[in-house]
């Protein structure tokens, strides 16, 4: 377990994380990549058709966009195109974060209001968001609050950094790049999970990205 570095906390206590004079007490928790193994799922999908593929872990995801792992554009589309055939897919991706990670937001979200806020593509089946909201229920996180921004981007990717005006977060926990930098240039605190391809996020923005396991960020939560 990584531990949080002195100068990273007293940072995080000098912006008063826990001031309650922040906008809003509303805090972001993004699914994939930091609850969800989303990398294993999809490139466990494409590899049943493109076998030189290896298998990703989110741990051991060393770039966003995979080339380092020998994907292309196509791979991407291909999967996408699959998911968005698939009955319920979204619900048989297995967890990334440990039980205890679970076991606490099931226990701060009855008193904090936690928005489980997901970029999710579209998938057959049911919305994504209810998906997402039965695969949270089957963690243990009874009723959650889940705002699912949905995309049909070949690269799946879509922007949910909108959110932060509506809502004012003042936390948010989330481990795509572009998205962290999105919501860190709008002044917005990110909490950011330890993953090869989130190295150097908080050297950018060294007033309000913090690098640091699900469990550990959960400290600020509530
Ligand atoms: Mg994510």
């Amino acid at each position: 377990m990584t531990r949080i570095p002195a100068e990273q906390l007293i940072g995080l206590h000098r912006r008063r994380v826990y001031n309650r004079n922040a906008p809003s007490d509303v805090v972001f928790c993004d699914v994939d990549g930091v609850l969800a193994d989303f990398s294993s799922a999809f490139s466990e999908l494409v590899a049943s058709k493109f076998p030189e593929l290896s298998l990703t872990h989110t741990s051991e995801v060393r770039d966003w966009y995979w080339k380092e792992h020998g994907w292309t554009a196509q791979h991407f589309a291909w999967g996408w195109r699959q998911v968005g055939k698939a009955e319920n897919w979204w619900e048989q991706v297995k967890p990334l974060a440990p039980p205890e990670v679970f076991a606490r937001i099931a226990a701060l979200h009855t008193t904090v209001p936690i928005i489980f806020a997901t970029a999710r593509t579209i998938s057959g089946g049911d919305s994504t968001q209810m998906q997402t909201i039965r695969w949270l229920e089957a963690q243990g996180i009874e009723r959650p609050l889940v705002i699912t921004r949905t995309s049909r981007a070949a690269n799946g990717h879509s922007d949910k950094s909108d959110l932060a005006e509506i809502f004012q977060p003042r936390l948010v926990i989330d481990d795509a790049p572009d998205t962290v930098r999105k919501f860190a240039r709008k002044g917005v605190t990110v909490l950011v999970p330890p993953w090869p391809y989130t190295e150097g996020l908080d050297k950018e923005f060294p007033n309000n990205v913090y690098r640091m396991p699900v469990l550990d960020a959960l400290r600020f939560v509530g």
